[in-house]
C-alpha cells in the first residue's frame, strides 16, 4: 500500500509532496496529475513572473488579506509564513525580491525559476509523479483509500491529499467521500460598466479611490484603473474578492459608488472650491486642478469648463463636490482578470483540522491549496495559502505532524 497519494500537481500538491518526502524519505509518495503538465498556473501567474508571496510578516496582518480563511489561517501562518517561503526558495537557489507594493517575485522575474526549483526538488527526493492520471472512483475503507484509474488500475493508499484546486471533479469526489463543499463562485474580477462615460479615459489610474457597493457594506480603497469596459485595478479586484458571493447572488448587477477623493470629506472638498473661488475668481476650474486628479479625468468632471470661477454658483460647486465624493456607476457584469483569478468556495473550513490539514470526519484525508474554501486578494496571497497549507498537510500526511 502507498503511504500517501497526492491528487493534483499544482503549487499546493507539489509542495505538500516535497514536504512529506523531506520529513520522511522512507514514505512512498505518489502524485497523480490529471493533465499533461505540472504547475500550469504557476507558469502563467503574475504575468509570467509568479508573484510567489507577499512581504507581510505579521500573521495577524497577513490574514486580513483573505476574505475567506482569515480566522483559520492564523495558526498555520505562524508555522509557515512568507519568511519561510522566502527562506525555502532561497535555500534552493531561487532568491526572491520585493516590489514597492509588497509583492514578491523571483529575482529572475521568470515563473520558470519557481517551476524548475519545485520539480528538481520533487525529483531529487523521489516523489513519484504520474501525468494524465484520470481517476474514475475513490472509495474510503478502514485502512485508507482505493482509487480506480482508467483502464481498471487500482491504487491503494493510507493517506490521500486533495490538492485539486477549483476543479469540479475534485469537489465531486470529495462530496462522495462525505465532505461538505461550499459552492464555487469566481473571485478577483473586474467590473463591466457599459454606460460609463469614462471608458474613453482607459489607462488612467486614481490612487487612492474608494469603492463601495450601494446597499451593502463592502468598501475597498486603493489604486483604481479606468478601462475601456469599466473599472479594474487593486481597489476593484479587492472589492470583487470581499463581495464575491454577494455579487454572484446579484448576478453582477449592482450600483458602484466611487469616492475619487477618499482623503477628503464632502465638506472639505466644497470648502476648497469656495476658497479657490474667493482667491482666483477670474480663473476657470479646468486650469485649477485642485486635487491633482489625472488631467483628462478632471476635465471630464468639469461640466462648467467655459465659465470663470466667479460665474459659478454654490449649487455648481455642490454638484461637483458630490460627484467627486460619491460618483455612481451601474455595473452590468464582470470580466476575468487575466493577471490573477481564484475561486471562492471549496471544502467547508469547519470540516478541517488546521493543525494537520486533515478532515475531522474522514481519517487520512488531507487538503491543501485552493480546493479549500480559502482565497486571498491579489498580491501573492493565494500562493502563500498553497505553500502554507501544503507544508502542513505534507508534514502530517508523512506521519510527522
Ligand atoms: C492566470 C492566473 C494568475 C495567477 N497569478 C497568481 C500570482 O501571481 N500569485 C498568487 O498568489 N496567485 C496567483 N494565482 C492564483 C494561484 O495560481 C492559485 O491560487 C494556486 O495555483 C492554487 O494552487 P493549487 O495547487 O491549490 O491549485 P491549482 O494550481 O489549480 O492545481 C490543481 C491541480 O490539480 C489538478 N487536478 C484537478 N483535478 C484533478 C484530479 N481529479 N486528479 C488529478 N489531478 C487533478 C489540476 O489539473 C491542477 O494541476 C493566479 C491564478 C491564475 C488563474
Amino acid at each position: 500500500m502507498i503511504d500517501l497519494v497526492v491528487l493534483g500537481g499544482g503549487a499546493a500538491g507539489i509542495f505538500a509532496a516535497i514536504q512529506a518526502k523531506t520529513l520522511n524519505p522512507a514514505t512512498k509518495v505518489v502524485l497523480l496529475e490529471k493533465s499533461a503538465v505540472l504547475l500550469a498556473k504557476v507558469k502563467v501567474s503574475g504575468g509570467g513572473r509568479c508573484n510567489v508571496t507577499h512581504a507581510c510578516f505579521d500573521p495577524k496582518l497577513l490574514v486580513k488579506h483573505y476574505p475567506r480563511g482569515e480566522k483559520e489561517l492564523l495558526g498555520p501562518f505562524h508555522r509557515f509564513g512568507p519568511q519561510d517561503t522566502i527562506d525555502w526558495f532561497e535555500a534552493r537557489g531561487v532568491p526572491l525580491k520585493v516590489e514597492t507594493d509588497g509583492r514578491m517575485f523571483p529575482l529572475s522575474n521568470r515563473s520558470e525559476s519557481i517551476i524548475e526549483c519545485l520539480l528538481n526538488e520533487a525529483g531529487k527526493l523521489g516523489v513519484e509523479i504520474r501525468l494524465r492520471a484520470r481517476i474514475e472512483q475513490i472509495t474510503a475503507s478502514d485502512g485508507g483509500f482505493t482509487l480506480k484509474l482508467k483502464q481498471e488500475e487500482l491504487i491503494s493508499c493510507k493517506n490521500l491529499l486533495f490538492a485539486t484546486g477549483s476543479s469540479p471533479e475534485g469537489y465531486q469526489f470529495l462530496e462522495q467521500l462525505g465532505v461538505k463543499i461550499e459552492s464555487p463562485v469566481p473571485s478577483l474580477f473586474t467590473f463591466n460598466v457599459p454606460t460609463s462615460a469614462l471608458k474613453e479615459l482607459s489607462g488612467n489610474v486614481v490612487d487612492p479611490a474608494e469603492l463601495q457597493i450601494k446597499g451593502a457594506s463592502f468598501v475597498q480603497k486603493g489604486p483604481l484603473l479606468i478601462t475601456h469596459f469599466g473599472f479594474s485595478g487593486p481597489a476593484a479586484l479587492k472589492l470583487s474578492a470581499w463581495a464575491a458571493r454577494y455579487l454572484h447572488e446579484k448576478d453582477y448587477k449592482v450600483e458602484l459608488l466611487i469616492n475619487w477623493l477618499p482623503e477628503f470629506s464632502y465638506e472639505e472638498i466644497l470648502e476648497a472650491f469656495l476658497t479657490l473661488k474667493k482667491e482666483k475668481p477670474q480663473k476657470n476650474l479646468e486650469v485649477e486642478n485642485l486635487f491633482k486628479l489625472p488631467k483628462k479625468l478632471w476635465k471630464a468632471f468639469i461640466e462648467t469648463r467655459d465659465k470663470r470661477l466667479c460665474e459659478l454658483s454654490l449649487k455648481d460647486f455642490q454638484v461637483l463636490s458630490q460627484k467627486l465624493h460619491s460618483d455612481s456607476y451601474q455595473v452590468e457584469g464582470k470580466t476575468t482578470n487575466k493577471e490573477e483569478f481564484v475561486t471562492c468556495g471549496g471544502v467547508n473550513l469547519k470540516e478541517v483540522d488546521f493543525k494537520t490539514m486533515q478532515s475531522k470526519t474522514c481519517k487520512g484525508l488531507f487538503f491543501a491549496g485552493e480546493v479549500l474554501n480559502i482565497d486571498g486578494v491579489t498580491g501573492g496571497f493565494n500562493f502563500q495559502n498553497a505553500w502554507t497549507t501544503g507544508f502542513i498537510a505534507g508534514t502530517s500526511a508523512a506521519g510527522e505532524g
